[in-house]
């Protein structure tokens, strides 16, 4: 029997014993079909690209992988409008390819982007309750169409009506309990598309970002941003990244620039991206958000936001005409230090706050590639790279002293692994922050993987020990998950016999092996 390998930026997978792409739901039906009867366990991925968090690899061995990426329509792209806001998307469909869609046929759409690649799928995003710039991307799905563990085709929400309801696609509740939850972070079954909520462009938009300086006033800055959510002055996410995440972000972006764009070498441009660090990170802390509106809810937000967060520092307004020209006479002028290192912070800025105003882009991803001494690698290969990632993703109340608190341990016991944590802390909803944290480490080095893995361990054992869990959880992480609340899981296995009885559909994700 041949068997794949699933290796993956986390340095840890289990293999498949087979690669099914299907093209249709008969064909994903009939997967699930022999998967019963052979009693082999199935793993099904959009796209795969769950980088950090155990990308396609299974729980457990001997799983068949099905790639969904070939099932990749947009089902009602006639239908879409500014008046009906809702692309209903299979698996495949990815962030670029909807993205490149509205540009072309409804530019007065937009949707919540997150900052993975342009080829991860956004209902694989979803389903492991992933978030995007505007939000949790649990908040945009609804109106699922699965096939269960028996292979049954389920469709939640008003989808059960049929596609001819004038209902079908846009009402996100539905009557009745709402199945949409259990299929995200469930596997109770394969979903096979979903409703997806796009959001409309508004004249005025703007990226706003503050650096703090000094690492005392941390609770202070995340409860007055916190506010400002519950508020609604700052609806979509703002993110609060330490030095280390803000400067990995845009090191390719500043050093590609000083190479390609004023000639220096490798070493000196380096050096000069140094110096520019100062200038897009001046503090240890710099929060990043944005807000649309027309032009008088801009300006009114704006100057009561500014004087909210007057006293931490001064609020940067980014616009695009602002870069442009800020970048036109800097560049022009590249030729004194100085004016170089600003068009070298703007120049890596520039994708990102394109980011935050909704359009997706690889540089993130560019940037742990070039970290990595392979920048020359496209986006989707990062798991084919040396690069070395693991992501704990800790949900935090909205308490910015308890959450400072928390993160100084984590710093401090990922030091005793010579770790450096890069943080971001996402102010996500009205009651609870999340902190994404990513551990960096180079996959050649056996000694590295099990470094970075203990220290993964040790900040897992910590966030239990405050009382505290992950929002989102890697593969090689469930099992320390589960054996938490053993009572708690079984009943999430009860409830799976209802929809997979063979438990068949990625055994050991999200429950217990
Ligand atoms: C630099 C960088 C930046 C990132 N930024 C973000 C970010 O801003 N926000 C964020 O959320 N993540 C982020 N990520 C993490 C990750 O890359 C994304 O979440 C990515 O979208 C997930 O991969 P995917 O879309 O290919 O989903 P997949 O890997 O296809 O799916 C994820 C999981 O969902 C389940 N699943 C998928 N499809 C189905 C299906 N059809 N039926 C049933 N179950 C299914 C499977 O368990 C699968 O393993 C980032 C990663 C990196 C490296």
């Amino acid at each position: 029997m041949h068997i794949y390998d699933t290796q993956n930026v986390t340095g840890w997978f289990r293999s498949v014993i087979a690669i099914h792409k299907p093209a249709s739901i008969e064909e994903v039906r009939a997967l699930v079909h022999v998967a019963r009867q052979t009693k082999t366990p199935i793993y099904p991925i959009s796209t795969g690209f769950n980088w950090g968090y155990g990308s396609h690899s299974p729980i457990t061995d001997q799983c068949t992988l099905v790639d969904l990426s070939g099932m990749n329509r947009i089902l009602n792209a006639d239908k879409i409008s500014v008046n009906n806001p809702v692309a209903v998307i299979e698996p495949g469909v990815t962030q670029g390819q909807l993205y490149d869609f509205l540009q072309s046929h409804c530019p007065g759409l937009g949707f919540n982007v997150t900052g993975s690649g342009r080829d991860t799928s956004i209902i694989g995003n979803a389903l492991d309750r992933g978030v995007g710039y505007q939000g949790p991307r649990s908040q945009d799905i609804f109106a699922l169409e699965i096939v269960t563990g028996t292979g049954e085709l389920l469709q939640t929400s008003f989808r059960r009506l049929g596609a001819a309801s004038p209902l079908a696609c846009n009402h996100p509740h539905g009557l009745g309990p709402m199945l949409d939850g259990l299929f995200l972070q469930g596997n109770f079954g394969i979903v096979t598309s979903a409703c997806f909520r796009l959001l409309p462009r508004r004249p005025v938009n703007v990226a706003l970002s503050l650096s703090v300086r000094n690492e005392q006033v941390l609770p202070d800055f995340i409860n007055t941003l916190a506010q400002l959510k519950r508020e609604n002055l700052l609806p979509a996410v703002t993110h609060i990244a330490n030095r280390a995440r803000s400067l990995s972000t845009l090191n390719f972006g500043m050093v590609s620039y000083l190479e390609n764009d004023c000639g220096l070498g490798h070493d000196a441009a380096m050096a000069a991206a140094d110096q520019a660090s100062s200038i897009v990170a001046a503090g240890e802390w710099t929060c990043l958000t944005s807000i649309s509106g027309n032009k008088a809810q801009v300006k009114a937000v704006l100057q009561e936001v500014r004087g909210r967060l007057k006293k931490f520092g001064y609020l940067k307004v980014i616009t695009d005409q602002r870069l442009d020209l800020a970048f036109a006479l800097t560049h022009a002028l590249r030729f004194f230090p100085l004016m170089r290192a600003h068009a070298a912070a703007i120049s890596a800025i520039r994708p990102l706050h394109r980011l935050a105003l909704g359009e997706p882009t690889d540089i993130p991803v560019k940037n742990l590639l070039w970290a990595f001494g392979e920048p020359e690698k496209p986006a989707v290969a990062l798991d084919q790279s040396h690069c070395g990632l693991l992501f704990i993703s800790p949900a935090l109340p909205s308490d910015g002293i308890l959450a400072s608190r928390i993160l100084d341990e984590l710093k401090k016991i990922a030091a005793h692994f010579q770790h450096t944590l890069y943080i971001t802390i996402n102010i996500e909803t009205e009651t609870a922050l999340a902190a994404i944290i990513n551990l960096l480490f180079d996959r050649r080095s056996d000694e590295e993987i099990c470094r970075a893995h203990a220290c993964a361990d040790a900040l897992l054992e910590y966030i239990h020990e405050q009382g505290l869990e992950l929002y989102r959880a890697r593969a090689d992480s469930m099992e320390k998950i589960t054996a938490r609340h053993p009572d708690y899981w079984k009943k999430i296995r009860e409830l799976k016999q209802v929809f997979d009885p063979d438990n068949i559909i990625a055994p050991g994700r999200y429950n217990l092996l």
